[in-house]
């Protein structure tokens, strides 16, 4: 093990968005790739938004991607490592952060402020008519012990607040954006730990970075103006901060921020539709980051090996769900028979598609479209017809192709054929079809069209005479029968 310790961080307060899917995978890869350790830290520290559901959501979700962690709560119950607890809501219990904000009130760099939420909300309306950045303007600055017993009295409860210097810069060497500075005096006097004696997400996250021994910070980049905040708590309690990362915005293929308007944006979204979790795991690698010949596909070791913190890029990424999907039919394209069943059995079992056909006839089957399937979710639909005791005739298929003058004879002729056809297989059945087109002085095509139709209920599917082949005789000769009846 190298001394590279990185950290998944999310906020359970809904599904993992493909974003933070995206930061957990980078951390994930750069871990494996440094032979790190790969942590994963609940950050619930917003007790109105965070819940249970959203914590399984998340551990779930990663789990699924297989992004396993090395540290953090596991889902059965208990933990893994030596740094834990890893949900801040159990820390704070502990009174992990309290012990940092004492600390930082006594040497003066934190203060307790009374202002109540209408007092800042005024500050801010004083703010936009002066044409201000809205900035809390520090009235609590200056208490004295005194003045803050009177406030207490008056029934208020402090905040706590970091006390920003008034002037400097800070700045730090972005390990992808290079040189970020902020000057000090635009940054606010952020809230540490809140009324309810909560901690705020940028405290606990410097004080357990710290404590967990992160050697690297790398997150979105909405995050960039929190970081200045977190590298003055570091300054002020002395400590070195970690190297820090921010990965590059997610765009829709608008260019705007990638959001709910731009369709799905969770893991378990995509999961639901069908993508598999390696698609999304190479899909998510190029967010942000390249190899320098511009690779597209990768397989799960590949991309380990591969993964660079160099070959990230600061501009924004485009989210293209059009090449997402490309992808995805790439990767289902490349599954052996026994893969694709095993990926493709829970989108049939929730359709109720197959469910009483065996193994290795359900596998065939699904198998047949292979070429075709973008997402696992659509084969149910593409295969059902197989295991219905009747086609379902697509109306334009019925109009296109039972209407044709000889399509009631060959159905009725056909029927008669397979029927005494000694080998029921592909090969037997399509020179049947070929035989009888030839006597009777058909197209090939005059004879192959109504027989789908009529088996299938379209005009398009799988391979025509491997899907006889696999309908089966008896489901087959029925079927041509009740066509036969339909063509007019
Ligand atoms: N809880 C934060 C989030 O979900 C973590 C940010 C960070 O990685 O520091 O955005």
């Amino acid at each position: 093990m190298s001394n590279i310790r990185v950290r998944f961080a999310p906020s359970p307060t809904g599904n993992l968005h493909i974003g933070s899917a995206r930061t957990a995978l980078f951390n994930w890869l750069f871990a494996r790739r440094m032979k790190g350790v790969f942590i994963l830290r609940i950050e619930d520290t917003d007790e109105l938004r965070s819940t249970d559901e959203s914590t399984r959501a998340i551990f779930s979700a990663l789990r699924w991607l297989g992004l396993d962690w090395d540290e953090g709560p596991v889902p059965e119950g208990g933990e893994l490592g030596a740094y834990g607890p890893y949900f801040q809501g159990k820390r704070a219990g502990m009174g992990v952060y309290r012990k940092y904000s004492d600390q930082l009130m006594a040497q003066g760099m934190a203060y307790r402020c009374y202002c109540t939420p209408a007092e800042l909300d005024e500050q801010r309306k004083r703010a936009q008519l002066e044409k201000r950045p809205p900035k809390y303007e520090g009235t609590c600055r200056h208490l004295t012990e005194a003045q803050c017993r009177d406030l207490e009295a008056q029934g208020r409860k402090p905040v706590i607040r970091f006390r920003m210097p008034d002037e400097g810069v800070t700045a730090w060497n972005d390990l992808i954006r290079g040189e970020v500075k902020f000057e000090n005096k635009l940054l606010y006097d952020f809230i540490m730990v809140k009324a309810s004696g909560y901690p705020t997400y940028n405290f606990a996250c410097v004080i357990d970075d710290h404590l967990m021994e992160m050697s690297h910070i790398i997150r979105g980049d909405d995050h960039i103006s929190n970081t200045p905040l977190q590298l003055l708590v570091y300054k002020a309690l002395g400590w070195t901060p970690p190297e820090i990362a921010h990965l590059s915005m997610i765009h829709g293929p608008d260019g705007t921020k990638l959001s709910k308007r731009h369709g799905a944006t969770d893991v378990q979204a995509y999961e639901a539709e069908g993508y598999l979790p390696a698609v999304i795991r190479n899909y998510l690698a190029l967010l942000g980051w390249s190899t320098p010949d511009s690779q597209q596909l990768f397989t799960g070791p590949d991309l380990i090996e591969k993964f660079d913190i160099a070959g990230c890029q600061k501009n924004p990424a485009m989210f293209d769900p059009v090449k997402f999907k490309w992808m995805n039919g790439e990767y289902i394209r490349k599954l052996t028979p026994d893969e694709l069943l095993d990926m493709a059995a829970p989108f049939l079992k929730k359709a109720g598609v197959g469910q009483n056909a065996d193994r290795e006839t359900l596998k065939k089957i699904v198998a047949l479209e292979q070429e075709k399937y973008k997402l696992l979710g659509e084969i149910p639909s593409l295969v059902d017809f197989f295991f219905k005791d009747e086609a379902e005739f697509d109306p334009r298929a019925v109009e296109k192709v039972f209407k044709k003058p000889e399509a009631k004879k060959v159905l009725a002729d056909m029927r008669e054929r397979y029927l005494k056809l000694a080998d029921f297989n592909d090969v037997s059945l399509e020179k049947e079809a070929r035989d009888y087109a030839a006597s009777a002085s058909l197209k090939a095509g005059q004879v192959f069209h109504p027989l789908r139709v009529a088996v299938s209920g379209r005009t398009e599917g799988p391979t025509l005479f491997k899907m006889i082949e696999y309908l089966g005789r008896d489901a087959v000769s029925k079927r041509l029968e009740r066509a036969a009846a339909l063509c007019g």
